[in-house]
């Protein structure tokens, strides 16, 4: 290992006790989506008194930034912070955050071996991973432009160096029907429950003929007030998920005459709203073999586990699908030393155990010894460019 490299190791060891220490701290405190003002004050906290300066509030209120450099190429590496409700860190993201810290201090590390920075690092806190979309609106206020590479690494129950992140879009939609007593004068009502459940049906009934890789899950949120009123209103959520866009617009249209004839069949009236959509990621294959590389070299002394044929390599979504489309993105999911699933109370517990500490700082190492790599490497950029035109195009044809 090189003496940049071998100094930004060291300098994550170093931190090693305090690091684990911030993501107890926000792993102790769950908030949801861009409620994440504990996380916010922690991590600036941390970064002002670890000699970078944090930017509190950056361009969202629980977003923040921290920039050392500014000739070369341009790296982000992203800490997400946000919880979920009821089941805290369900997904981990204390151990992004912990992740991301790690690379911004073996970064600065090896700009002060190297005499002055050999690049431009930004850690990017980005809120509301789950559901709220943070990194769109950060995309949109122009947070990521200029950057030449974005990273960040979440945890799951195996490794995955390139994550298969679905396109998600979610959509809420209301039948409405006509209250009337359900015993005595039925006739006169319409059940807007009625078409809630036939909507679900339908939309089950569907499944045989999905790819195997689609997607789709809801619930009833609202299926009336009292059962001697025939409901006059019903609420469902959905989520619908598909590999690309381009597949994810036949899905929805599939979808959309679910909602449409479970309506007339009952004489409802529906309206649907889809949010705006989480893009799949395009995993930059030239940056992911560089992660791969460092991570060899890291000595591999961690038990790790692949991800087996039936994983299906954590067929999620993400926001950093947005990311991705924007800048050459790495993704890649780790190990943290428990079978326990994303979004589970055990992967809450495991997240927070000691035993996740080892594989977390493996991945703050990998992350840094990638971004030193985009520095330092010539040739490597411009093949992580090449390789993030020809996904762009790619997909948009399949
Ligand atoms: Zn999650
Ligand atoms: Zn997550």
């Amino acid at each position: 290992m090189d003496a940049l490299k071998e100094s930004a190791c060291k300098a994550i060891d170093e931190a090693s006790s305090k690091l684990h220490k911030l993501s107890q701290e926000i792993w102790k405190n769950p908030q949801l989506n861009f409620e994440e003002k504990h996380a916010h004050r922690v991590l600036c906290d941390f970064l002002d008194e670890n000699g970078f300066s944090a930017e509190r509030s950056y361009k969202l209120e629980t977003a923040f930034r921290a920039v050392i450099g500014d000739k070369g190429p341009h790296v982000s590496v992203l800490c997400e912070y946000d919880a979920l409700p009821e089941i805290g860190h369900a997904c981990g993201h204390n151990l992004i955050a912990e992740v991301g810290i790690a690379a911004g201090l073996g970064i600065k590390a090896a700009f002060e071996t190297a005499g002055k920075p050999i690049g431009k690092l930004t850690i990017l806190g980005t809120p509301a991973e789950e559901g709220g979309g943070g990194k769109i609106d950060l995309i949109n206020a122009g947070a990521f432009d200029g950057m030449d590479a974005s990273m960040m690494a979440h945890p799951a129950p195996f490794d995955v160096a390139e994550m298969a992140a679905l396109a998600i879009e979610t959509v809420t939609v209301t039948f409405y029907g006509k209250a009337s007593h359900a015993a005595a004068f039925p006739w006169d009502g319409v059940n807007a429950l009625d078409a809630a459940v036939m909507c679900y049906q339908t939309i089950s009934c569907m499944r045989q003929q999905f790819r195997p890789t689609w997607r789709v899950h809801g619930i009833i949120k609202n299926g009336g007030a009292k059962p001697n009123i025939i409901p006059e209103k019903s609420v469902m959520e959905y989520y619908v998920r598909a590999p690309t866009m381009l597949e994810l617009a036949t899905l929805k249209e599939k979808i959309v005459s679910c909602f449409e004839s479970a309506a007339k069949g009952t004489g409802c009236t529906v309206e649907y709203k889809f949010a705006r959509p989480y893009l799949n990621v395009l995993n930059n294959m030239s940056l992911v073999r560089a992660y791969k590389e460092n991570l060899k070299l890291l000595g591999g002394e961690l038990p790790s586990k692949p991800a087996s044929e039936k994983d299906n390599g954590f067929s999620g979504s993400t926001d950093m699908g947005n990311v991705s489309y924007i800048v050459p993105s790495i993704h890649p999911c780790f190990y943290i030393g428990s079978d326990a699933m994303n979004h589970t109370r055990a992967f809450t517990e495991a997240g927070g155990a000691d035993k996740a500490q080892p594989f977390t700082l493996a991945q703050g190492k990998a992350l840094a010894l990638t971004a030193i790599d985009i520095f330092n490497k010539k040739g490597l950029l411009d093949r992580a460019r090449e390789d993030f035109e020809k996904d762009k195009a790619a997909s948009a044809q399949s």
